[in-house]
């Protein structure tokens, strides 16, 4: 541009490196800005310009594209029309009359503070260090005691315009400042050069950190109370695994969740102790953490030690309570405008001596919500330390949660996929079929399980998806009854449950009646026969603990209606199979799950089973050539089309999907037309 100095480069690098600590802010939380020269194109006159992070994102991995650009004298001239306090949203609008260009990213409700304060450069984060001091019932005191006058306390207002100008005026008035704390909400620092803003950044958030290690007293959450203590961590993670579909379906009660469950030692610590209950009841207080979080979380109030059942049982009243006070504080907050309720379940359960359990839509929203309450405990623990914590009111936590711009807010984001926010669990997703339908269920949202007894190529295949939010490895020998329970309570323990089984793993050896031995005949039985039941016994009670209902889908075989030549070991063990996902559709309708199989044939390209010599022996059998197997399989079809990993894949999702709500104990053929094997 005119081969002017441009700000970027310099703001993006220090917003990643203030980003990727998390001392200095949350996920996805503050912003940063520059201010510059630039040539506007249409006069070729050279304009002042403010780069700011846009709404969304984060810090750590911020790009130019995250950045709104705003010219600057137009954002100053909104001064003159601003129409005060009361009507402060109207001036969100207003940004994009000031956008410079196409503007870039989406300006944030921040960018009135950016704008307004006379710095070139400027930083509003939200460090654990500089809430806790803003949440100490004597902030303003401790601030100026911590910060003499190089730091200005700002009493707690809702981020808007007026937030802005009382900034701009504080930095008028104050001009040796180098920035403030946010009374309830966080901190803003600014230079001259952005490496004196980060300087003044990382001073606030520093210097607020050693205060309150030096000052603060030990032991800020009380005494350890002995029966609270975390159990052995074994203990804790069956007691987890037991708890989680629980605690997913009472979290789902307005919609479907996934979990997340985390026993980090700060988490474990704080429920230990003595003042747990009264500082979890006041909730968090930053607005980035309770928009995650819910203005507070839900509390199991006993200790691990007594029986699940009771636990279990504690927990439905704990909920049904939640439910009500929810309801209670929308009904004393609302306004006619306000927009509706938006769900009643909370977003975080505590379980002492276990856990924190967190719910979202998502995995990552789910994760995330748990990383910002271990903010909030960070937060509580400096605060108590040298005062008292004191959150903001709930009133105007109510005001941000149901804010029109934050409605607006949600309603921008994405559009679930079809499968989002529920748990798949696929067998021998390592290769071939149950490689594409792991690839196909993750592809329209799901959160997928990768199970097979090969560790590596589970591994590869979840990589292959994505992060661990996506895709988790699982290595069990379907085979095996401890292995089978091991794999679903580390599925149940990475997405809080699964609702969305797919029994794929198999494998065949095509022989004659007289060649078959009894090491064939139970290989297959074991694997596809016996596996299949371990599985869906095991899931089953998952699904009937959560009460989501669910899809327990087979992927079955030709050869269980059809009587190929020389199968007797593999097509008895699929029609076995066949008739399980009868009797358990006829079984477990009841609780709202439904059972499905898919009968694919011929599938021979990206196939495990027909790379393992099954394909050279079928080959043999019918005269051709191994490599033109799939061609020969095609050509005996009324499609004459080859049947590939992914059309299985297809099957599995729509038969998983919601257009199929009412469909159960049915067989979908995949296999391009095979008449004998019609069903009936
Ligand atoms: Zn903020």
């Amino acid at each position: 541009m005119g081969g002017l100095m441009s700000p970027v480069d310099d703001l993006i690098a220090r917003s990643r490196r203030l980003g990727a600590d998390r001392r200095n802010t949350n996920y996805a939380g503050g912003n940063t800005s520059a201010k510059g020269e630039a040539i506007d194109p249409v006069t070729g006159e050279k304009v002042r310009l403010l780069w700011v992070k846009g709404s969304g994102g984060d810090l750590g991995t911020l790009t130019e594209a995250g950045l709104a650009v705003l010219r600057l004298d137009r954002l100053q001239a909104l001064v003159d029309v601003y129409p005060g306090e009361e009507r402060e949203d109207e001036m969100v609008e207003l940004f994009d009359y000031c956008r410079h260009g196409l503007g870039g990213a989406a300006p944030s409700i921040d960018t009135a503070m950016h704008a307004l304060v006379d710095a070139e450069h400027v930083d509003h984060l939200h460090p654990d260090s500089g809430i806790a001091l803003a949440t100490a019932a004597d902030g303003e005191a401790l601030t100026r005691e911590c910060f003499g006058d190089r730091v200005v306390w700002v009493p707690w207002r809702r981020p808007g315009f007026q937030l802005g100008l009382d900034i701009a005026a504080i930095r008028r008035a104050h001009p040796q400042a180098i920035g403030v704390i946010l009374g309830g909400h966080g901190i803003t620092a600014w230079g001259d050069t952005s490496e004196e803003c980060e300087r003044h950044s990382l001073e606030i958030i520093r210097t607020a950190q050693a205060f309150l290690d030096e000052r603060g007293r030990a032991e800020p959450f009380g005494p350890v109370v002995p029966a609270l203590q975390p159990l052995p961590p074994h203990e804790r993670r069956a007691r987890a695994a037991a708890l989680a579909p629980v605690l997913r379906g009472l979290a789902s009660t307005d919609r479907p969740q996934v979990g997340h469950f985390t026993d980090a030692e700060a988490v474990l610590d704080f429920l230990a102790r003595a003042e747990h209950p009264r500082l979890a009841a006041l909730g968090t207080s930053c607005p980035d953490h309770f928009l995650r979080t819910k203005i507070r979380p839900m509390l199991l109030d006993l200790p691990p030690t007594v029986p699940l059942d009771e636990t279990v049982a504690r927990l439905k009243d704990l909920h049904a309570a939640y439910r009500e006070d929810y309801a209670a504080y929308y009904r004393r907050h609302a306004t006619p405008d306000s927009p509706p309720m938006r769900g009643a379940d909370p977003a975080i359960v505590l379980v002492p001596g276990v856990g924190m359990f967190s719910f979202g839509r998502d995995k990552q929203t789910a994760r995330v919500a748990a990383e910002f309450y271990l903010n909030a405990i960070n937060v509580m623990r400096g605060a108590e330390a040298v005062s008292r914590y004191t959150p903001i009111p709930e009133s105007e936590k109510f005001r941000i949660e149901y804010w029109a711009l934050e409605e607006a807010k949600l309603a921008r984001m994405p559009k679930p996929r079809p499968l989002t926010s529920r748990v798949a669990f696929v067998t021998g997703a390592g290769s071939g079929i149950g490689r594409a339908i792991a690839t196909r269920l993750a592809a329209e949202g799901a959160c997928v399980a990768v199970v097979d007894r090969d560790a590596d190529a589970a591994a590869k295949v979840a990589a292959e998806l994505g992060t661990t939010d996506t895709a988790i490895a699982v290595t069990a020998d379907v085979t095996d009854e401890e292995q089978v329970r091991a794999a679903l309570q580390a599925a149940t323990l990475a997405f809080g449950g699964v609702d969305l089984v797919v029994n794929n793993a198999g494998l065949s050896v095509s022989k004659p009646l007289l060649d078959t031995t009894l090491a064939d005949w139970d290989l297959q039985h074991r694997v596809m026969a016996r596996g299949s039941f371990l599985v869906a016994r095991e899931a089953a009670r998952i699904m009937i603990e959560q009460g989501m209902g669910g899809d327990i889908i087979y992927v079955v075989s030709k050869n269980a209606v059809f009587a190929g030549p020389n199968n007797v070991a593999y097509g008895a063990a699929k029609a076995d199979q066949a008739h399980q996902v009868r009797l358990l559709a006829a079984e477990l309708g009841e609780h709202g799950i439904r059972v499905n199989g898919v009968n694919p044939d011929g599938v021979v390209r990206g196939s495990g089973i027909f790379a393992s010599g099954w394909g050279a022996q079928r080959a043999a059998l019918y005269g051709v050539p191994e490599e033109r197997l799939g061609e020969y399989y095609a050509q005996r079809t009324l499609l004459k089309r080859e049947v590939l990993p992914e059309h299985v894949a297809n099957a599995v999702f729509v038969l998983a999907s919601s257009d199929l709500s009412h469909t159960t104990g049915l067989h979908v053929p995949v296999d391009a037309g095979v008449p004998a094997a019609f069903l009936r």
